[in-house]
């Protein structure tokens, strides 16, 4: 970044006027110079400045528009990008406190200001959530749904997961959750395993297929988590799960229907329901990718999400191998299609796509697989303008409804941004190409 230069910053009348109107305290900060992309999905505003007081955004718009007050600190941007810090509704995360530390860590500095965890959360990771969400540890603001439901031999198998016999048993641990102080519920709706077709698991008891949560338990969670005010999350994989959950009153899923193609009914009720999405294809094709395209593994930013050990089994020429002939490739294959094909019928007929990565499942490594999924949500044919908006205002009012505090720059919101050398417009490999990122007014690589 270059320094302040001297070019006509209004007078203070002006300022004393912007400041009137934001009615916020604290120092300022105006990003000066950058083309600004809001999140929306609007097109990109050359030559803007992001006027941040506080924790929030003041105002943001054309030069002209927004004027600088005298007290503010002026970060020159020109010829660099500003969006919004990305919102990656789908992780799980792991590795004990420190590992766990790590990770949120991670996230900020690949610009992820807000995370969602989906299930995985035992009483070990809810002690972290705490402190994160307190504000004692550096962390993307998170939501979580603590230990999620599943089938007593549902998927996935292990873990913290819940598995309820009875309805009783279902309201109870919710209860539970609830006053565990979760933001959501989640549950896994999965017989498939990863999205194979015609998939069996070896119980101990011999080789059988996987069972679903059942439709009774299932309404029973989502009924007692409306009860205490909590939203509930659902892994689907297939269409009359999605129908039988909207029906109770679930709008927000993970992954997609993909064990059978939908058509052009499933995609107007999908609309006139108000569901939502978010695809988590990283994960989908986290199997074949990294062997297909081996040159990602010397990603230096790869790198630093994984660490010089994972890179190294992953380039080890038995596991590349073992991906490209993988037993269930083809059918994974197929299953994509359908999942990028579901992904472009839902943004057409302008269903909400949002951006969940599935990090810490498979081979999906958290911050770099948050931006590989605004990748692939791109080669599924979303514009990266509309890939953004997915992982910003999209990802956002899955969150918060409507008007979500966060998740776009605008007069209002949340001062969570990041700082880009090159333009995510023009490629959204360029989203990668991060300066600086800023949490709630806060320059992360500024001193305490
Ligand atoms: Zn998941």
């Amino acid at each position: 970044m270059k320094h302040a230069r001297c070019a006509a910053f209004v007078s203070g009348a002006s300022a004393l006027l912007a400041l009137a109107a934001a009615g916020s305290e604290g120092p300022a900060t105006a990003i000066v110079g950058a083309a600004l992309i809001d999140g929306t999905g609007a097109p990109p505003v050359e030559d803007s400045v992001v006027l941040v007081r506080g924790d929030v955004v003041v105002a943001a718009g054309p030069r002209a528009d927004v004027p600088v007050p005298e007290d503010a600190t002026v970060i020159d941007a020109a010829g660099a990008f500003v969006m919004p810090g990305l919102i990656d509704l789908h992780n799980h995360y792991g590795g004990g406190r420190e590992g766990f530390e790590r990770l949120l860590a991670l996230q900020l500095e690949f610009g992820v200001t807000t995370a969602r965890s989906l299930g995985a959360d035992g009483a070990e990771n809810m002690a972290v959530i705490a402190d994160a969400k307190a504000g004692r540890i550096p962390a993307p603001r998170l939501y979580t749904a603590g230990a999620g439901f599943s089938h007593p031999r549902g998927m996935p198998p292990g873990g913290v997961i819940q598995r309820p016999t009875t309805v009783d048993e279902a309201r109870k641990m919710v209860r539970d959750l609830a006053a565990a102080d979760v933001d959501l519920i989640k549950m896994w709706v999965d017989d498939t395993l990863d999205g194979r077709l015609e998939w069996t698991f070896d119980w101990n008891d011999g080789r059988a297929p996987i069972p679903k949560i059942s439709p009774e338990i299932r309404t029973a969670l989502v009924r007692e988590a409306a009860r205490h005010g909590l939203p509930a999350v659902a892994h689907i994989y297939n269409e009359e799960d999605v129908r039988q959950l909207a029906a109770v009153g679930v709008r927000h899923f993970v992954h997609t229907a993909r064990a059978a193609p939908v058509d052009a009914e499933f995609v107007r009720w999908a609309k006139r329901q108000a569901l939502s999405f978010a695809p988590a294809l990283a994960k989908a094709q986290d199997s074949w990718f990294m062997a297909e395209r081996p040159e990602v593994l010397d990603d230096p930013s790869l790198l630093r999400a994984w660490g010089q050990q994972r890179i190294d089994r992953m380039k080890a020429p038995g596991t590349q191998a073992g991906m490209l002939v993988h037993p269930q490739g083809a059918q994974l294959r197929t299953v994509y299609g359908r999942m990028q094909r579901f992904t472009r019928q839902m943004q057409d007929a302008g269903v909400t796509v949002a951006l969940g990565s599935d990090s810490g499942a498979g081979n999906v490594p958290f911050g770099w697989g948050t931006h590989h999924e605004l990748e692939l949500l791109v080669e599924a044919g979303l514009t990266p303008l509309q890939a953004i908006a997915a992982g910003t205002s999209n990802a956002a009012r899955v969150l918060e409804g409507d008007d979500p505090p966060f998740g776009a720059i605008a007069r209002g919101k949340a001062a969570d941004l990041v700082l880009l050398s090159r333009d995510p417009s023009a490629d959204i490999g360029n989203s990668r190409s991060i300066e600086r990122v800023m949490q709630a007014g806060r320059w992360l690589d500024a001193p305490d």
